[in-house]
């Protein structure tokens, strides 16, 4: 028989395990409610989504976005995957997942192409997608997750974009320029094929190579200079520069870098061309021999012209009282004088540039005044120009220069001249000497001429290089003085510059290096 104290523990004990029971319950129903929940998300997520369980790959749940997908109904589940939708065999997908099973690594792949039979046809799309190994409370996989999403419009612009890309390749390829494409910064990464034909050089060792390494000693300097300029600036470049060849030739080529830019203007790549001229500067050559011979020969009888009229002139002079000198023939004299003066200046710059050519340009130098050369030069452009005597010479220091009092006195002419030749409307010419720093002088020719447009300032030092076509029959010229001063300056270790406005007027800049 039980006694009272028994029963009332037996009651408590009951009570206890219905309160347990209860609690259990309710777990339960909230764990079933948090699992209906994921159900749902999962049923009704767009992404495709299921579950595989076991080696064999049965398909544990599939969600409605996979199901159509793969277009066979509900009837999959509980299948292997590989007899459910047996036409992914062959296409990538079982050895992926065979994969995942077997290393538990996760496995992501981009745009990967599927095809499915729905409704007995054909239906090819792209996937993104990752494979989830799904373990046991042991840590061993016993499962996979898939989580896939359709991205097939995607996929065909980026393989449109592929195509097209390839398709500007092949033409690039077939090019007889040489292009190189580089990235903002100026870096390479593509060299067509003529760049490969060209060097014998993968388009792997082109990019590896220094860039500079092609170039000749010669121009290496400048030329890098100019790149990083136009780098820095974000403008075109145009230089000639001899490149290196396979066979250790050095061969002229006319170089052409652009700056490629995004909708908001930035840079985004560079792209350059290279044209072989060496025909061309071979002729230039061929050209230039031949002006050398010619420019001999007439040296000679310009010379005994320029001595008989200057004997003739003085001869007048001398016979001032006679009956002559009724007739006009000196101011006749002077003009055959001033022609001959051209002519024979003419001559002396064809034989300059063969000289120059050939590295055969001398200097003989001494110190001078600088103030005093410029004053003097400007006095026999008055002379020989007596319609135009209009050049204001600003004298603002002395500076003492070591050169060769000529040469630098043929640049100063060549300048002036230009600036009146290119001022036909107004000639209002400006010259002024100043120190442009302590041992630095500088001679500033300034007009208020047809100017030269932006884009031919780099150019107008180039031989034979003149602006326009078109003024060729207005302004007579040969498009070879800018070439000699500016050699002859930079032989004397100065340079020449030039700003202008098109249409309103040019200032030249001589810097030469003084010595107080
Ligand atoms: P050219 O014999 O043609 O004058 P240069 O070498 O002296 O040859 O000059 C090269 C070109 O530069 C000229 O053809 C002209 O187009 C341009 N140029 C030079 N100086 C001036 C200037 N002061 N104003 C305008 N254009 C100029």
């Amino acid at each position: 028989m039980k006694n009272s104290k028994t029963e009332k523990n037996e009651t408590a004990d009951v009570a206890h395990l219905q309160a347990e029971i209860e609690r259990l319950r309710s777990c339960l129903d909230h764990e079933r409610e948090v699992n209906n929940r994921y159900k749902e998300i999962i049923h009704s997520s767009p992404s495709l989504i299921a579950f595989l369980r076991g080696e064999n790959l049965v398909i544990e749940v599939a969600n409605e976005a996979i199901l159509q997908n793969w277009g066979k109904g509900k009837s999959v589940i509980g299948k292997p995957l590989m007899k459910a939708v047996p036409e992914l065999e062959g296409q990538g997908f079982y050895e992926l997942l065979m994969k995942v099973y077997h290393t538990g690594e996760v496995v992501r792949a981009f745009e990967m192409p599927g095809e499915h039979i729905v409704n007995g046809e054909r239906k090819l799309e792209y996937f993104d997608f990752f494979y989830q190994p799904q373990r046991n409370h042991k840590g061993e996989v016993e499962g996979i997750g898939i989580i896939a999403t359709i991205v097939s419009q995607q996929a065909e612009l980026h393989q449109k974009l592929r195509e097209n890309e390839s398709k500007f390749r092949q033409m690039i390829d077939f090019m007889p320029h040489k292009i190189t494409i580089a990235d903002a910064s100026g870096k390479s990464f593509y060299y067509n094929k003529s760049w490969q034909d060209y060097t014998g050089l993968s388009m792997q060792e082109l990019i590896n190579e220094e860039k500079s390494q092609r170039m000749h000693p010669e121009e290496r300097y400048y030329i890098m200079q100019a790149v990083k300029e136009k780098l820095s600036k974000g403008t075109e470049l145009e230089v000639e520069m001899r490149i290196l060849n396979k066979d250790g030739d050095y061969k002229w080529h006319l170089t052409r870098g652009i700056p490629l830019r995004d909708e908001s203007g930035e840079i985004v790549n560079w792209v350059s061309s290279s044209t072989e001229i060496q025909k061309l500067k071979d002729e230039e050559k061929k050209k230039e021999k031949f002006l050398k011979l010619v420019s001999h020969e007439l040296k000679t009888p310009v010379t005994s012209i320029k001595g008989y009229t200057q004997l003739l002139t003085s001869i007048l002079d001398e016979n001032r009282d006679s009956k002559i000198k009724e007739v006009p023939l000196s101011s006749y004299l002077c003009r055959i004088e001033n022609e001959v003066e051209r002519q024979v200046r003419l001559i002396s710059e064809i034989l300059d540039l063969s000289r120059i050519e050939e590295n055969e340009l001398e200097f003989s130098k001494k110190k001078f005044l600088l103030n005093e050369l410029v004053e003097e030069t400007i006095q026999d452009i008055h002379f020989s120009n007596q319609d135009f005597n209009s050049i204001n010479l600003k004298n603002n220091c002395k500076c003492l220069v070591d050169a060769d009092r000529s040469r630098i006195s043929q640049v100063l002419m060549n300048i002036i001249t230009n600036a009146i030749k290119y001022s036909s409307d107004i000639k209002d010419i400006e010259v002024s000497v100043e120190k442009e720093e302590e041992h630095l002088a500088a001679v500033k020719i300034r007009d208020k001429g047809i100017g030269i447009p932006e884009n031919e300032l780099d150019k107008i030092f180039q031989r034979f290089y003149r602006v326009g076509a078109k003024n060729e029959d207005t302004y007579a010229g040969f498009g070879i003085g800018l070439f000699l001063s500016n050699e002859i300056i930079k032989r004397h270790g100065g340079s020449i510059k030039v700003e202008s406005t098109f249409g309103e007027g040019s200032e030249f800049t001589i810097s030469l290096p003084c010595t107080n």
